[in-house]
């Protein structure tokens, strides 16, 4: 958090016309954790729990898992944290753990899959969570989901490791919300479906970007070659804010362009309520908020946000409007 936006740590993110925005931060170590007074946070909208695995010369033993967990839920006190279940493979590789050499990682064995393939793993990070969760506000997601039935099976590990833990009288969770991770296109086609099986929706943008535009988010020669303003994109996050609003499921974002003052602004156009975001987003963004008429941004946007417009990105529209406010 920069000098210049000191002065707006403890301030909410309100809009002009009266929009409350939360702004919640991505994090994964322990060291991230007192950036969440610091940038003056409502909470973890994404805590990236294989960093822990990646930063470890050896697997995280459950008592490491758990400590870990129970520190993030008590540093955030009365805010909420979201974890992410392990989302290994494609960038994310453990040095202890043989690679499986594939053609296209990204869109290989990974994150889910593997969970669901080789269930122990997670069962045993799930067991660790419940665990952390005892007398507090649990909440939990699953990313790269791409089938309504990937979810439900993830739900029943879930299920098993707090019935495990009710069956030897340990101390439930307070309130469990589970959630899913909305990365992957097909699952936006399946948002009514997937929103009766969670609690909440969390849209991994960085991930429905690069699948969306068919980028390798790590190829530097094609990661930028799309805008997240064109209309085509916002077609799709508009209709999965839409997907969720209708259906009473609260959904958030949380990639990179939730940090983007530009892109946060028509996020919250669009319908998003919650973003997380790296911690150098907070301040900038909520500095736009503050200063932004939603309403009226969404009505500049929206004839603009289907399938017969001609323009290639919004950005200019957006950019003109948040300048002249
Ligand atoms: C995303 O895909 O947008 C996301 C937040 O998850 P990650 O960047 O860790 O894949
Ligand atoms: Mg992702």
């Amino acid at each position: 958090m920069t000098k210049a936006y000191d002065a707006l740590r403890l301030k909410p993110a309100i809009t002009k016309d009266k929009r409350h925005v939360s702004l919640q931060l991505n994090a994964g170590l322990l060291v991230d954790l007192p950036q969440m007074d610091l940038s003056g946070a409502d909470g973890i909208g994404l805590f990236r729990t294989e960093f822990q695995f990646m930063v470890s010369d050896f697997m995280p033993k459950l008592k490491e898992q758990t400590a870990l967990y129970r520190q993030a839920i008590e540093t955030a006190g009365h805010r909420p944290v979201t974890f992410r279940t392990l989302d290994l493979g494609s960038d994310k590789i453990l040095p202890y753990m043989d690679p499986v050499p594939e053609e296209n990682p990204a869109m290989g064995w990974r994150s889910i899959r593997i969970a669901l393939d080789r269930p122990g793993l997670m069962r045993y990070q799930l067991r660790a969570l419940v665990t952390a969760g005892a007398g507090k506000h649990l909440r939990v997601m699953f990313p790269m989901v791409t089938t309504v039935a990937e979810m439900i099976a993830a739900k029943e590990l879930f299920n098993r490791e707090v019935t495990r833990a009710r069956n030897l009288g340990l101390e439930l969770p307070e309130k469990i919300e589970i959630g899913v991770m909305l990365e992957t296109p097909s699952l936006a086609w399946q948002v009514l479906s997937v929103c009766d099986h969670v609690d909440f929706v969390s849209v991994g943008a960085n991930d429905l970007m690069q699948f969306f535009f068919a980028a390798d988010r790590d190829n530097p020669r094609v990661a930028d070659r799309y805008d997240p303003l064109h209309p085509a994109a916002l077609s799709i996050l508009k209709f999965i804010a839409q997907g969720c609003k209708s259906s009473g499921t609260p959904v958030s974002v949380c990639g990179e362009i939730a940090g983007r003052p530009l892109e946060a602004c028509c996020l919250v156009a669009l319908g998003f309520d919650t973003l997380s975001m790296p911690v150098t987003g907070i301040g900038p963004v909520k500095s736009a908020l503050l200063a932004l008429d939603v309403e009226k941004l969404r009505a500049a946007i929206e004839p603009h946000i289907n399938i017969h417009s001609r323009m290639t990105s919004l950005r200019d529209i957006v950019r003109n409007f948040c300048e002249a406010e």
